[in-house]
C-alpha cells in the first residue's frame, strides 16, 4: 500500500495539531560553547546580549554639511555664520563652536561642542569663510544621536536569537569578538528501501538513486545542524534495528525516510516499537500523510514518508520547527502570505494540501502564484521549480484563476 492511501476509519490529525504535539515533546539543547563571531554565523545565542557602549558612541552627522548652533538658524531670510574648522569622521573638531560660527562636517563625524544641527552642504552658499544659510531648517536636523541604534546597558539580542548577517554586524558594532551559543543539534539519518542505490553505483532494473539523503542533508545544513549520515539501509528487520541503534547512540534526533507506510517491508515503525516508543500518525496533509514520531534512547525520532516531495514537505512542516526549537529558538508560526493565483488550481477536498508554486510580484505590485505543474509526491522537480508552497485548505475543491490563496515562501523556511 502506498503512503498516500487512507486507512479506513482512522482519524487524521491536522497539520497544526501535529506541529503542536511535536513542539510539546521537544526541548532545547542545554550545551553551550563560546565561538568567535564569524564562526557563530547561523548559530543560536545562548545568552542575552547587552551592549557596554552606545552606538553611535556620540552625536554625529548624518550628512556632509555644516554643523551649527540651532540658535543661529534663521526663521526667515538668511543668516551668515563664520567657518571656523573641519570635523571629519574619525578626526573630531577639538574646539568649541560659538554663536555665529560653524564647522564643515562629514557624515559620521562627531558633532563639535556647542553645535546641535547639521545643515546639508547643498542647502548653503559658501563664500570664502562665510556660510550663508536660508530659512526652513529644523533644530537637530541631520544629527544622529548617541545610542539611538544601540543603547548602552539595554537588551540588544535575546537568548534564542539565530545569528544571521545583521546580528553578526550588530555584535561587531558593540565590539564583541566572541559569543555564547547553544551547541548544534545532532541529527542522524538514513534512508530505507531495497530499491535505493547510492551515487556511483549502477542501477539495476527497478532500482533508483537515493535522493532523500541529499535533500535532507541540504535542509539540515541550512539549519546548521550537526549531521550524521548513515547511508541506505536495506528493508530487513535486523538492518533497520542496527541502524536505529547506531543512530540513537549519540544523536539528539534520528530521522529516517521511507518504510513508514504499512507495506510488508515497512519495518521502521515496527522496529522502533521494540526499541523505544513510537506513535504512528496519519496527518490530514498532502503530500506526506504518514508520519512516525517517537523516542529511541535520548533521541527524538521522526520517520518521514519516502516519496521525495513528501520527505521534504514533512521535514519543512514538522521536523524543521522541532529542530529550531531544539536549537534554542522560540517557536514561531510559519510565515504565510496571500497571493493571487494566475491559473486554476486543481485539488480534491479531504486533506490540507501543500502544492508547489512559483511566487512572483506582478506589475501591479501584488503577489501572484502559479502551480509548478504535476503535483504527485514523487515529482521532485516540482520542489526545485517552486519557491513556495501553495496551501490549499482541507475543504478546498479547487481555485479559479484570480482567486486568492495562502502561500508559504521557501525563503521563510531558511
Ligand atoms: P516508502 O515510504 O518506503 O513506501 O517509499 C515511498 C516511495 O518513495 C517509493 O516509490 C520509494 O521508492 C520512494 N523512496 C523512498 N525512499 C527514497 C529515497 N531515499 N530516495 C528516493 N526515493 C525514495
Ligand atoms: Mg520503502
Amino acid at each position: 500500500m502506498s503512503g498516500e492511501e487512507c486507512t479506513a476509519g482512522d482519524a487524521l490529525l491536522s497539520v497544526h495539531q501535529a506541529r503542536q504535539r511535536i513542539l510539546a515533546r521537544v526541548t532545547p539543547v542545554t550545551g553551550r560553547e563560546r565561538l568567535d563571531l564569524r564562526a557563530a554565523l547561523g548559530r543560536v545565542l545562548a545568552t542575552e546580549v547587552r551592549s557596554n557602549i552606545d552606538v553611535p558612541p556620540g552625536d554625529n552627522s548624518a550628512m556632509d554639511g555644516y554643523a551649527v548652533r540651532s540658535a543661529d538658524l534663521p526663521a526667515q531670510g538668511t543668516a551668515t555664520v563664520a567657518l571656523v574648522g573641519t570635523a571629519l569622521a574619525g578626526v573630531p573638531f577639538t574646539g568649541a563652536v560659538e554663536r555665529g560660527q560653524c564647522v564643515r562636517i562629514t557624515t559620521g563625524a562627531l558633532l563639535p561642542a556647542g553645535t546641535d544641527t547639521v545643515v546639508a552642504q547643498e542647502r548653503v552658499r559658501v563664500d570664502d569663510q562665510a556660510v550663508e544659510i536660508g530659512p526652513g531648517h529644523r533644530s537637530g536636523e541631520n544629527v544622529r544621536r548617541a545610542g539611538e541604534d544601540i543603547a548602552r546597558g539595554k537588551p540588544l539580542l535575546a537568548a534564542g536569537t539565530r545569528l544571521l548577517p545583521a546580528e553578526l554586524g550588530l555584535l561587531a558594532a558593540i565590539g564583541l569578538a566572541e559569543v555564547q551559543v547553544y551547541r548544534r543539534v545532532r541529527v542522524a539519518f538514513f534512508s530505507t528501501g531495497d530499491e535505493l542505490r547510492g551515487l556511483g553505483q549502477e542501477l539495476e532494473p527497478g532500482q533508483i538513486y537515493d535522493s532523500n539523503r541529499y535533500t535532507l542533508y541540504g535542509m539540515l545544513r541550512r539549519l546548521d545542524a550537526e549531521i550524521v549520515d548513515l547511508g541506505v539501509v536495506r528493508d530487513r528487520r535486523d538492518s533497520v534495528r542496527h541502524a536505529l541503534q547506531e543512530a540513537a547512540a549519540d544523536a539528539d534526533v534520528v530521522l529516517t525516510s521511507g518504510g513508514v507506510s504499512v507495506g510488508a517491508a515497512d519495518f521502521v515503525t515496527q522496529t522502533l516499537a521494540e526499541l523505544g516508543e513510537i506513535d504512528f500518525w496519519r496527518i490530514a496533509m498532502k503530500p506526506g500523510k504518514p508520519l512516525a514520531l517517537g523516542r529511541i534512547g535520548a533521541a527524538v525520532f521522526f520517520g518521514l514518508p519516502g516519496n521525495p516531495v513528501s520527505t521534504m514537505a514533512t521535514f519543512y512542516q514538522f521536523v524543521q520547527p522541532a529542530l529550531r526549537c531544539m536549537a534554542g529558538e522560540p517557536p514561531r508560526p510559519p510565515l504565510v502570505c496571500r497571493a493571487v493565483t494566475l491559473a486554476p488550481l486543481r485539488t480534491e477536498p479531504g486533506r490540507l494540501e501543500y502544492q508547489r508554486g512559483i511566487l512572483q510580484t506582478g506589475d501591479d505590485g501584488q503577489l501572484q502564484v502559479r502551480s509548478t505543474g504535476m503535483q504527485d509526491s514523487h515529482v521532485l522537480t516540482s520542489m526545485s521549480r517552486a519557491n513556495c508552497f501553495i496551501i490549499l485548505p482541507a475543504d478546498c475543491d479547487g481555485v479559479e484563476a484570480g482567486g486568492v490563496v495562502e502561500v508559504q515562501p521557501f525563503a521563510g523556511l531558511i
